[in-house]
């Protein structure tokens, strides 16, 4: 039987990671081994705790859907020290106000998507902060989200982004539908879901239309060493940065330049690039909102190992279901058919 792989989903990829940790300057190196180290120690967290499954039960239909705040008071421990529930007032920190205020936000998306919280039941979102000591990263991992301050210098912290707080609870709502497998093809469709939550929530937030947008992921956390970078970009993947730091961006746009290699869970985030441009092409034609719709559809019809090819073929399908609801325009189904043709899923 094949084993299925949970997502514990960190915001930055392992080769951002490993770059650092082979730099030249020994103050970056360092701060990536210790970033490397604290992701592991995320990982040992999960072994021996209940599976999705489990924890998806446990759950009370009907509940708020509350928020609730934990200060990591820069050790490794997560629900360390609640410091700001729902409703309550704001505290003296900026992190914590402004992780609460992103998570509210996403939370709204969702239930304009008609979701009530990210598993559909009203769970508590869970949302840790100052995760480390200068923890370059955040992540999910299963029923909670952690945020590192970042080093100030090549990374913010993590809070500072609506798209980090987006993109990492999307890997929620995604694991409480599809639960797509990470690693390899439907590990790179779990990434690109998310990626695909945080632009739209992103440009819902700004008001933004798709020919506006930026459609950068991660450049709100770049530090001053790396200003004017980010980690993706949609609109043009493989574009996103170049520098001796990091070095440069390696997604594809198309499947002619699919990434085979066995790193980063066989490319998770690298083959993203490819059904990312594909939305991207689908949101220009026919805006961010409606071609959303699609792939909310399509996400609730997955399945774990589903392939590039199954999600062509689902989120096809999710486009002529609401044309029939009439809620996105009569040719979505051939925008959809003609974008994942350009990246060369035909
Ligand atoms: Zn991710």
């Amino acid at each position: 039987m094949k084993k299925h792989r949970q997502c514990i989903c960190h915001y930055l990829p392992p080769y951002v990671i490993g770059k650092l940790a082979r730099t030249s300057d020994p103050e970056a190196r360092e701060k990536a081994r210790l970033s490397a180290i604290y992701g592991k120690i995320s990982r040992a967290k999960r072994v021996g705790q209940p599976s999705v499954n489990l924890l998806s039960t446990a759950v009370s239909p009907g509940a708020g859907a509350n928020r609730k705040v934990y200060d990591s008071q820069n050790t490794l421990k997560q629900r360390k020290k609640l410091v700001l529930e729902e409703g309550g007032p704001t505290t003296g920190d900026i992190a914590v106000n402004t992780v609460y205020e992103f998570a509210g936000i996403v939370r709204d998306y969702l239930k304009k998507l008609g979701r009530h919280s990210i598993d559909n039941q009203g769970m508590d979102i869970i949302l840790n902060v100052h995760f480390g000591n200068q923890y370059m990263n955040a992540f999910w991992d299963g029923d909670e989200m952690t945020f590192g301050d970042g080093d100030g210098s090549i990374f913010t912290n993590f809070t500072k982004s609506l798209d980090v707080v987006a993109h990492e609870l999307a890997h929620g709502v995604t694991q409480y539908t599809a639960n797509l497998d990470y690693y390899s093809q439907s590990g790179a469709l779990n990434e690109h879901f998310s990626d695909v939550f945080g632009s739209a929530i992103q440009q819902f937030y700004n008001k933004q239309d798709a020919g506006r947008a930026d459609w950068l992921v991660g450049n709100e956390i770049m530090g001053p060493t790396l200003f004017g970078e980010s980690l993706r970009s949609m609109k043009a993947p493989g574009s996103a940065y170049d520098n001796s730091l990091l070095g440069s961006d390696p997604q594809p746009s198309h499947m002619r330049d699919y990434f085979t290699g066995q790193d980063d869970n066989q490319g998770v985030h690298i083959n993203s690039g490819i059904p990312n441009k594909a939305f991207y092409l689908v949101a220009k034609d026919i805006g961010t909102d409606k071609a959303m719709l699609i792939w909310y559809r399509a996400l609730r019809m997955l399945w774990p190992d589903a392939n590039f090819g199954d999600a062509v073929e689902i989120i096809s399908h999710a486009a002529r279901l609401l044309v029939k609801d009439r809620a996105v325009p009569e040719g979505s189904p051939q925008t959809v058919r003609l974008a994942f043709k350009e990246v060369g899923l035909p």
